[in-house]
């Protein structure tokens, strides 16, 4: 069978059978899909032989490319011993190893690792170690979270809960429970300047706490960068802001890294951005450089020792899946993180973030392009109809849609959240692939939007 009959069968098979994430299937089977049949470096390849830069680093996960060696040869040398035990009541050795790995990563005083496989289940995994902490301290009351407006910490139904984007959120309303809401500071969409923006916000969260202090167990945020709603970024000091308020009235600060985590904002972690310790934080996404799912949840010593006692006391956390701590995903891991290390590729992030941002700065010029979001390799490029209205494209009018399907056609993928055009390039994309991706968004955004 040559290539197109290939692509013709599998392509028939694929609209049959398969029902694909965030995706409006109606459109998607009334195109012709793109089916990946290889990864190269920062490139995936086609099944019909077109190869397309991963603009979105196959969804924000995405380290040093794909096929990596010293990734492909951990997970081969792996598999040659074990592919997976429990973690349940055992160990394993690379469940060990990874574990001190984070710790030393980590923010300070984030000590304890509690292995799952998604972003979302180690949110609900965060959300559920908050809750019985409290019930553990002897506060029971403390039972309700705070989380910011068009927050995204995933779709399982306590991260749904958390989560402030209606599109995604609403829907589910009845089935997820109640939280308190404060504002993300948005400095693009507020009608003030940036320190009346986070003084706006920080003040409703003081206000928030004044009222209903005793009743909260935690405030949930994603640092430095809300990914989801649209690379919102926070203003430098935000966070360690949240950090005093939470001390101050004695609650916990989970922090979302599941997106920013793992050098993808230029530092370890977005909480390094401010110099801050959350009491717990999860990640996943880029811990095993876009290999295998694997995700964690950190604690401190003290939400740790909480859960301890004796075993008639109960206090046991009554959470784990069947794949927690897999030991090919703790194995890439390993070797991802290691990699990292050798290259420098924090540092690097970094210093190719500064080149990103020159490489974008001609946007800036472009009528329909209302504001440019970037922090190391995380982008968001807002899309307005009226740039000194800010007036928003209509949902209808697909604008986020069609600039990536044009993409798509000159060589790279992307993905739209709405009208914002996410580019988040592997980390370790080179000085030339940025020049030839931003290239491409460049002419995809001049395509369909004609100044
Ligand atoms: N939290 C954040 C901040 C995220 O961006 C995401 C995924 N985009 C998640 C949680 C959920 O992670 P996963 O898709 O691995 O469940």
């Amino acid at each position: 069978m040559n290539t197109n009959a290939i692509y013709r069968k599998l392509a028939e098979k694929d609209k049959k059978f398969l029902w694909h994430p965030f995706t409006q299937m109606q459109d998607y089977v009334a195109a012709a899909p793109i089916i990946i049949e290889r990864g190269e470096g920062i490139k995936l390849q086609d099944v019909q032989g077109r190869s397309y830069y991963d603009g979105v680093s196959s969804i924000w996960l995405n380290v040093h490319g794909h096929c990596v060696p010293d990734i492909d040869r951990a997970i081969i040398e792996q598999l040659g011993r074990i592919a997976h035990s429990t973690l349940l009541g055992l160990s394993s050795v690379p469940a060990i190893h990874l574990a001190e790995k984070l710790v030393s990563i980590a923010p300070d005083g984030l000590c304890k690792v509690f292995y799952s496989d998604s972003g979302s289940e180690a949110v609900e995994i965060g959300i559920k170690i908050a809750y019985q902490y409290w019930q553990l301290k002897g506060e029971p009351s403390r039972s309700s979270f705070i989380a910011m407006t068009n927050a995204y910490h995933g779709d399982t139904i306590g991260a749904t809960s958390v989560g402030g984007i209606d599109l995604f959120h609403e829907t589910y309303h009845d089935l997820m429970f109640a939280v308190h809401r404060v504002p993300y500071p948005h400095a693009y969409r507020y009608d003030g300047t940036i320190e009346q923006c986070t003084n706006h916000c920080l003040n409703r969260l003081r206000m928030l706490l004044d009222m209903k202090q005793r009743e909260i167990a935690g405030l949930i945020v994603e640092p430095m960068v809300q990914g989801a709603a649209g690379m919102i970024m926070m203003p430098p000091g935000f966070m360690a802001q949240l950090r005093s308020i939470c001390d101050e009235h004695n609650i916990l600060l989970l922090a979302d890294e599941v997106a920013t985590g793992v050098g993808r904002t230029g530092r370890w972690f977005a909480c390094d951005h401010d110099g801050i310790s959350p009491d717990i934080m999860m990640m996943a996404k880029g811990l095993t450089g876009g290999y295998l799912p694997l995700a964690a949840t950190l604690t401190t010593e003290d939400v740790y020792n909480a859960f301890l006692g004796d075993y008639s006391e109960r206090k046991t956390f009554f959470h784990g899946h069947s794949y927690t701590g897999n030991q090919l995903g703790c194995a890439a891991a390993l070797a991802n993180l290691k990699l990292i290390e050798d290259t420098r590729l924090v540092e690097s992030v970094s210093e190719k973030s500064q080149l990103l941002h020159d490489l974008l700065e001609p946007l800036r010029d472009h009528p329909n392009v209302g504001d440019i979001r970037k922090l190391g390799m995380m982008t968001g490029i807002e899309l307005v109809r009226d740039k000194a209205g800010k007036e928003a494209f209509d949902w209808d009018e697909k604008i986020g849609i069609q600039v990536c399907i044009r993409s798509t056609e000159l060589g790279m993928i992307l993905r739209p959240l709405g009208n914002v055009i996410i580019f988040m390039p592997p980390l370790a994309s080179t000085v030339a692939d940025l020049t030839a991706m931003t290239k491409i968004l460049q002419q995809a955004i001049g395509d369909v939007l004609p100044s």
